[in-house]
């Protein structure tokens, strides 16, 4: 494999790395707040964390950016943890930011004793209101010259649960007439009087995000500290914070951006996610039709395939959309490779071989995988009545039809040549029965003249007295537009497809009766499936994954 060009977040360490930034301290962190599952999105920022750690041969901590306790819970943080697993990556140590609390609220009394936060009592309008406009210098809280004493008092008070909520926030005192509004004087702390889901009841006051994350970096001595574009502005407010406390001897954590992913057809903000669990349009963060990685999975993607899929679109500098096909691309080229074919009619319809004697059954090999000659071969059952799918037989087609009509062949795949000779329908004209003669010298691998003749067509096909019947889940597009949540008027709730799941049922090839949740296959023709967890003793229930081909009409 040709070596990978650099990106240019590689290129800033390697240029930290030549200036003399020593390698062994390198570090980096993939930092998620649990307030619901991770998505395809988190993915890119996972690969590339991940990635540096694997290509520098450096630390990644799993960090929980937990500070807001009324949108996170224990579940995310397990589904987190899974997920990130479950990619492949093992981070160095295990964070959490609420574990800062106890340092982040004294170096909050260290800025105020300095004379560089102070307690506003405000509501939030009033502050708002003082904020000004990105031309024009916001206004000075009425509270910002208070003592230092009364603003440790007043802050010492709100730790201890004295005040309601939005009584007071600590602020910090930088600039309200900077050209980044961020700098205007920014809340540090807030009162909430939430339980926590690890520090309990212990806290009723909780740090803000660009007061935490910078300082959490720091702490964990995170040497860059990769976000997404949106903390552009916020970079400046994050070298305020670490100014105040940084000591020359540490690593000073570096705050570099790079776009947000978007995938067409979906939505990747967990808390647009969050209403369509909540809402019932989906059945769980885990529904297949989610671009949630524990909804890939359970849809049967590949870890592999999600890698390769971040690896290819790689890191970019501008936000864009990334079409879902080239996702779908890429776990079809990994299941190509992987996947055992199988046999399996989703719409059948019955054809009764004639002249295959009546009771009679025979065990035909057919090989597992034509990609991975070690995947060996499997038996399948034939008998003189199978089912194949409904349309690949015409009573009359054209000379393009290469699937089965009257008075012309089809191979069946693995067995036998077969003629169809006749047809029977019901009162409404749908096609019943389809009666067909088979060549007994045609079987495949027989080495006899006629398993060698060349027949336009092969179809898949099951015994019908052989078959499971299987649940089968077939999904579409969660949502009808490209970009469900970029419409001005709209909101992207209005986009749902309401079409996005199709439940038939499907008649498999025998080998599947032992089948495990998770194993992926692919139906010969049809697409490649996987066992879902809903699968139990004698209910066999597969997901499609993804066609054979990229068949979706744009
Ligand atoms: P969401 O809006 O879905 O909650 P978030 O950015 O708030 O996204 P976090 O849990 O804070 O979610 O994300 C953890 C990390 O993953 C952050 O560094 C974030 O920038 C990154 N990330 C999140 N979404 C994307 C995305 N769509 N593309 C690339 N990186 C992302
Ligand atoms: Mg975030
Ligand atoms: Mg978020």
């Amino acid at each position: 494999e040709a070596p990978k060009s650099l990106n240019f977040i590689e290129h800033i360490i390697e240029e930290d790395l030549a200036n003399g930034f020593p390698k062994e301290r390198l570090r980096f962190r993939f930092p998620p707040e649990p307030n619901g599952y991770l998505h395809i999105g988190h993915a890119s920022s996972i690969c590339l964390n991940f990635g540096l750690g694997l290509r520098y041969s450096s630390p990644v901590n799993l960090r929980f950016d937990d500070t807001n306790p009324v949108k996170e819970e224990q579940e995310y943080v397990d589904a987190i943890k899974r997920d990130v697993k479950w990619l492949g990556y093992n981070w160095d140590t295990e964070r959490y930011a609420s574990d800062y609390f106890q340092q982040l609220y004294d170096w909050a009394v260290q800025l105020i004793e300095e004379g560089k936060a102070y307690i506003d009592s405000q509501s939030s309008e009033e502050m708002a209101a003082q904020k000004g406009t990105p031309t024009e210098p916001g206004t000075h809280s009425p509270y910002r010259n208070r003592t230092i004493k009364e603003n440790l008092e007043l802050f010492e008070g709100m730790k201890q649960g004295e005040f309601e909520e939005g009584s007071h926030v600590l602020r910090a005192k930088i600039d309200m007439a900077s050209s980044n509004m961020l700098m205007r004087d920014p809340i540090m702390y807030r009162i909430l009087h939430k339980a926590h889901h690890r520090t309990s009841t212990d806290w009723c006051i909780y740090p803000m995000y660009d007061w935490t994350h910078g300082e959490s970096d720091y702490i964990e001595q995170v040497s860059h500290s990769l976000c997404t574009l949106e903390f552009l502005p916020h970079r400046e407010l994050y070298d305020w914070f670490l100014d105040q406390v940084y000591d020359k001897t540490k690593v000073r954590p570096k705050q570099r951006e790079f776009a947000r992913r978007n995938l067409s057809h979906t939505v990747v903000s967990k808390r647009k996610l969050l209403k369509l669990v909540d809402e019932g349009v989906v059945n769980s963060w885990d529904d297949p039709r989610m671009p949630t990685i524990s909804g890939l999975r359970r849809r049967g993607y590949t870890p592999e395939s999600i890698r390769n899929f971040a690896d290819t679109i790689g890191i970019a500098k501008r936000d864009n959309l990334i079409d879902v096909s080239l996702l779908e691309f890429h776990v079809r080229e990994h299941l190509n490779k992987v996947a055992p074919r199988v046999m399996g009619v989703l719409d059948p319809v019955k054809v009764v071989i004639t002249n295959y004697p009546e009771g009679k059954e025979e065990w035909l090999e057919a090989e597992n995988n034509p990609e991975d000659v070690s995947s060996g071969s499997r038996q399948v059952p034939f008998s003189r009545e199978i089912y194949i799918e409904k349309d690949d037989f015409k009573e009359e087609a054209n000379r393009k039809f290469f699937r089965l009509k009257l008075g012309s062949e089809v191979r069946l795949k693995n067995a036998y040549i077969i003629k169809a000779n006749s047809c029977s329908k019901d009162t409404d004209g749908n096609i019943t029965e389809i009666q067909c003669t088979y060549d007994p010298r045609s079987k495949s691998g027989s080495g006899t003249e006629e398993s060698l003749r060349k027949v336009k067509g092969t179809l898949h096909w099951v015994s019908i007295k052989h078959a499971l019947e299987a649940e089968i889940r077939i999904y579409d597009r969660l949502f009808l537009d490209e970009s469900p949540d970029t419409h001005k008027d709209k909101d992207f709730m209005e986009f749902i497809n309401p079409d996005s799941l199709k439940v038939i049922k499907g008649y498999l090839e025998p080998s599947l009766k032992n089948v495990e949740i998770q194993d992926r296959v692919q139906f010969q023709r049809l697409g490649y499936f996987c066992v879902d967890q809903d699968t139990s003793q004698g209910n066999l229930v597969f997901n499609k994954t993804v066609g054979l081909r990229d068949t979706w009409a744009k």
